[in-house]
């Protein structure tokens, strides 16, 4: 505890700047801190070098390893490692040899070099010389034991080293996989886990210094296996994705594209150095490279990085095309149409363990596939305890979060049935690992239970079940569901009490569309909130908080042409929002994932957001050729003037024209921290770092607004511009139309967006109500509505998931 309490990181130094140690600085730059990021000298110049006359003692090119890096990550044009451009802002590149004295200011120094034991060491040795006594030191190792890398080093070297395991890419993945020796400082590793998490927002498992640890120990287990089993039931590439892909828990990449994601090589070190360090493994001969693999690391075949491995991408008649590997003739042929009933049968089943359970019990080809995957998978891991982990949790916790797996091997095996699959396993001769017999000796049938309410697994070394810590900061809705605090519930929202009086209104429709039912319970939620609770929190720990209003009974109705219940439809929703923002309790929205179109307005009605760090919020109406029409055009007509002042000589139109493109360019959010800088958050609004803290750091915003007296807001009086504002965008709009930036329809559309975002034809500028601007947004929705080309577009984007312009 003590230890949480003095030690503080101010300045970290990042030694690697590779494809890890480079992001690993972004994600510290990211929460503030700053980082300094040390390569090594390259030993020839580049052509681009040799032309400006630089030599290899010219600062430029002495830093230029962690300097490209660096760049790199700057100019990514999607998935940025930052959440912000100017995150950047706070690293410092260098290189080891000029700046190793830089070592000494750092509070934490994490090495993230080359995956080999020798050059480790070497960097660890060079670290010593320079970093301050008693400054973490951790190593970002794949599988290297921890203990063999600093153990020639002084004893205060080791008491202070540990293994800090991020996954690819840092800002994104979820687990840090914690590694301490027996040497490393309890009170140090208390302090990394708790730093990691509150401070580095990730997902910690602690693991044992056992090769490979935990997630990638289980992970390339389950690649390696797969692989081999294609091998031996004759499946193609193409099978193996589409059977091992979402059918089954996991995400798109599957196994293949997984591999050539990751990188071929790396699979074949990983799978190699756990060959050699598991000797005692019964499964060990999985981790064989297959002889087609082999030859693909010869050709350098290694996926994404070569531009080739199990796929690639070529030029075909229609733009690029994606060919797969014949792994017989070593050739591409074209990518497969994969049919299964049994993968057809099963894709609309949203819940990932009913989806397993249906696939490896219907029979077919794909059924037999996925059930060999994942027993043998199940029984490895069930066979690792307690040698990696003296729990099944963190098993399951590294694939969800590591492997971005829907649910963990264990979670799987309670799906499907645990003594059911058992009785299958032994029948086909698998050996039955200790933790199951176990499990099934004490009378039990399923790894995780909630005998009192609290979530317990099943634990080896007791042969009984052991409660899993709750903890103040993680609030979890099924565990409040389970414990009956349901307050009300229809098909896809509820009100759910978190306790301490506040309530959560969680969506959980399909993709948490906005629909009737839900602005029913927003209605009753805040009926309910009024009543009986402090206040009240809008979120859930879905992917994606809401993609927004439910564009096929939409269209349903615009082709139908009943505009009675489109505009009913509206008009409930819009109410619903402003009943949000004049609640006499605070309401806190909590964002993550998607908060797109209605999902958005939602947000923007709250009187606060705490929004998680990965954010991609947007009124994105204008993609589908309409307007905001849920009150998301008027609040951002409001807030585009907060805080501007509006007597004579301030121009108000840039203003108003800022928040134009924000809609008119559908523009979304690439993190909570950028949907600031979009104006769809404010300064008082808040971003959590960590998922799992999200729905507490929101109540706890709602609970320090109700302590500091809460007022209930009132209606607001909007300045518009009116006819002068509506003559400068004609002017805007004439342009964006010449430059093609836009199509006929879009100027139409965005003729009405500017339309209410003046508040229509008002012969002068002035204040008006948000009542009026309501039946402004609402008209200009319903009429768009009407329009054949917005029609076409909401049916291609329902069709295809992709704009279309008309
Ligand atoms: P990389 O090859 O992209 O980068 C390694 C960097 O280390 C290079 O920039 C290299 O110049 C530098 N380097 C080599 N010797 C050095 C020395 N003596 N001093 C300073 N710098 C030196 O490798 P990577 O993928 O970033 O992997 C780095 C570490 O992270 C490895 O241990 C790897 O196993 C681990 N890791 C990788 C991934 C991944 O997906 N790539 C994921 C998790 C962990």
């Amino acid at each position: 505890m003590a230890e949480k309490l003095y030690r503080k990181i101010r300045k970290v130094a990042v030694v690697g700047a590779g494809t890890m140690g480079s992001q690993i600085a972004a994600h510290i730059a990211n929460v503030g801190i700053p980082c300094d990021l040390l390569d090594i000298l390259p030993t020839e110049l580049t052509t681009e070098e040799r032309a400006n006359n630089l030599t290899l003692d010219s600062p430029a090119v002495r830093n230029r390893i962690a300097q490209s890096a660096l760049d790199r990550m700057k100019s990514a044009k999607t998935r940025s490692p930052f959440y912000l451009p100017d995150a950047a802002q706070p690293i410092r590149v260098g290189n080891l040899n000029d700046h190793a004295a830089w070592l000494a200011d750092a509070d934490w120094v994490i090495e993230a070099v080359v995956e080999n034991l020798n050059v480790k060491k070497q960097v660890h040795a060079r670290i010593d010389l320079h970093r301050k006594r008693g400054t973490l030191v951790t190593s970002n190792t794949s599988g290297i034991s921890i203990r063999s890398i600093a153990e020639d080093l002084p004893e205060d070297y080791q008491e202070c080293f540990m293994g800090t395991h991020f996954f690819n890419p840092p800002r994104y993945m979820y687990l840090l996989e914690i590694i301490p020796t027996d040497k490393t400082r309890p009170e140090l590793v208390e302090f990394i886990v708790d730093f990691g998490e509150r401070v580095l927002g990730k997902g910690i498992v602690r693991c044992k210094d056992t090769p490979n640890f935990i997630a990638n120990r289980v992970g390339a287990f389950a690649i390696m296996h797969a692989i081999h089993l294609m091998l031996e039931a004759g499946l193609t590439i193409d099978e193996v994705d589409a059977i091992t892909g979402p059918p089954l828990g996991r995400p798109r990449s599957a196994t293949f594209r997984l591999g050539d994601l990751i990188g071929i090589d790396i699979l074949v070190d990983v799978a190699n150095n756990l060959y050699e360090c598991v000797p005692d493994d019964e499964q060990r001969g999985l981790f064989r490279i297959p002889d087609f693999v082999s030859r693909m690391v010869e050709k350098n075949w290694l996926g994404d990085k070569t531009g080739q491995g199990f796929y690639h991408k070529r030029p075909g008649e229609r733009g690029s095309e994606i060919w797969t590997l014949d792994y017989n003739s070593l050739e591409y042929i074209p990518r497969a149409q994969i049919e299964f009933d049994s993968l057809d049968a099963v894709k609309r089943i949203p819940d990932a363990g009913q989806r397993i359970k249906q696939l490896v019990n219907s029979g077919d080809r794909a059924g037999e596939f996925a059930w060999k995957c994942i027993s043998n998978v199940m029984i490895y891991a069930a066979s690792r305890i307690p040698e990696i982990s003296e729990d099944l949790v963190s098993i399951d916790n590294v694939m969800k979060w590591g492997f971005n797996w829907e649910i963990g091997v264990f979670e799987m095996w309670d799906a499907i049935g645990v003594p059911e699959s058992v009785e299958r396993m032994r029948s086909e001769g698998h050996a039955i690992p200790p933790l199951v017999t176990n499990l099934l000796n004490a009378g039990q049938r399923s790894f995780y239970n909630r005998a009192g309410g609290a979530r317990a697994y099943f634990d080896l070394g007791t042969s009984d079940y052991r409660e899993i810590e709750s903890r103040p900061e993680v609030i979890l809705l099924s565990d409040s569901k389970a414990n009956g605090k349901v307050v009300k519930s229809n098909a896809d929202a509820s009100l759910i009490d978190i306790g301490d009086g506040v309530a959560c209104l969680e969506f959980h429709g399909k993709m948490n569309t906005i629909d009737l039912p839900t602005i029913e319970m927003m209605v009753e939620a805040l009926d309910e909130v009024k009543q009986n609770f402090e206040g009240l929190v809008i979120g859930n720990h879905a992917v994606n908080f809401s993609v927004g209003a439910n564009l096929v009974l939409m269209l349903q109705r615009a082709r139908n042409k009943d505009w009675d219940a489109l505009g009913r439809m509206g008009r409930a929703f819009q109410d619903a929002d402003m009943a949000l923002r004049l609640s006499p309790k605070p309401v806190v929205a909590a964002p993550a994932g998607m908060a797109f179109g209605g999902g958005c307005e939602i947000t923007l009605g709250a009187d606060r957001v705490c929004a998680a760090a990965e954010t991609y919020i947007g009124l994105v109406e204008l993609r589908v050729g309409l307007i905001p029409g849920a009150g998301g055009t008027k609040e951002m007509a409001i807030r585009c003037l907060e805080g501007v002042p509006l007597d004579a000589g301030g121009d108000p139109f840039p203003h108003v024209k800022r928040a134009f493109e924000t809609i008119a360019y559908s523009k979304v959010s690439e993190s909570g921290a950028h949907a600031k800088t979009l104006g769809y958050l404010r300064d008082a609004d808040k971003i959590s770092i960590n998922h799992a803290h999200h729905l507490y750091d929101a109540k706890q915003m709602v609970l320090s607004m109700a302590a500091d007296g809460y007022q209930q807001p009132q209606p607001r009086m909007p300045f518009v511009l009116g006819e002068a504002g509506l003559a400068q965008f004609k002017l805007e709009i004439h342009l964006m139309r010449r430059a093609a930036y836009i199509s006929d329809h879009d100027v139409k559309v965005v003729n009405q967006l500017a339309y209410v975002l003046c508040g229509g034809k008002l012969s002068a500028p002035q204040f008006v109500s948000e009542q009026y601007l309501l039946d402004l947004e609402r008209e200009a929705f319903l009429s768009l509505c009407g329009e054949e080309k917005t029609q076409q577009r909401i049916e291609y984007t329902l069709k295809t998931g992709r704009p279309l312009r008309n």
